[in-house]
């Protein structure tokens, strides 16, 4: 006996909903009949919303956080300090940041880290635009804020090599962050605390 599945709609929404990260085969299928069966889905709503966000949002051509114009909000504000830039891995890894409070410069955001397993190498960073930006404006310093494992720390030389040539200083943030994890997964009082006890690693 042919075996009865849901309607090819209804296939095709879970079969798109189980590609998102976290979302599994039992959410996926929750979710879709919720779209389709309840009367507070609104799935236009929700459909027009994703476009939106889709085709609005880009990284921030200075610093790689999220913005939907050319700089983005951080990079806008007149009243942030522009002598210091606190260099992160990923854009996800700024708002944990700002959360705390502690920092009011700017930031960079890398695309990713140094990782040969990965193939990821220096050059598919951001870090030429990093150098250009410590070249070109009035930075004082940088304070490196990347994850506290092994291609953090790599990263995190590679850059102190590079930037030894300015007349800046530079910074780490003090580790008690989760090793092996990145700033995502720490909470606002260890980076809070990492960011005010950062170490300089040259100046
Ligand atoms: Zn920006």
């Amino acid at each position: 006996m042919k075996r009865v599945e849901y309607p090819s709609g209804i296939r095709d929404l879970i079969a798109q909903l189980k590609r998102m990260p976290g979302i599994g085969p039992r959410s996926a299928e929750r979710i879709a009949l919720w779209l389709v069966q309840s009367c507070d889905a609104r799935p236009r709503e929700i459909a027009k919303t994703l476009l939106i966000a889709a085709d609005t949002v880009r990284p921030c051509g200075n610093c790689g956080f999220f913005t939907v114009g050319d700089i983005c909000e951080i990079c806008a504000d007149e009243t942030r300090s522009v002598d210091s830039i606190c260099v992160v891995e990923l854009a996800t890894d700024i708002l944990p940041l700002e959360r705390t409070s502690v920092f009011r410069g700017r930031y960079h955001a890398l695309g990713g880290r140094i990782s040969p397993l990965d193939h990821v190498g220096p050059e598919d960073l951001r870090i030429r635009a990093l150098l250009d930006r410590v070249k070109s404006g009035r930075i004082t310093e940088v304070i490196l804020a990347l994850g506290a494992d092994v291609e953090g720390e790599a990263t995190a030389n590679y850059l102190a090599g590079l930037l030894r040539e300015f007349p800046i200083t530079i910074s780490r943030i003090a580790q008690g962050l989760p090793a092996g994890g990145g700033l995502e997964s720490a909470d606002e009082l260890t980076l809070s605390r990492a960011l005010t006890g950062r170490t300089k690693m040259q100046s």
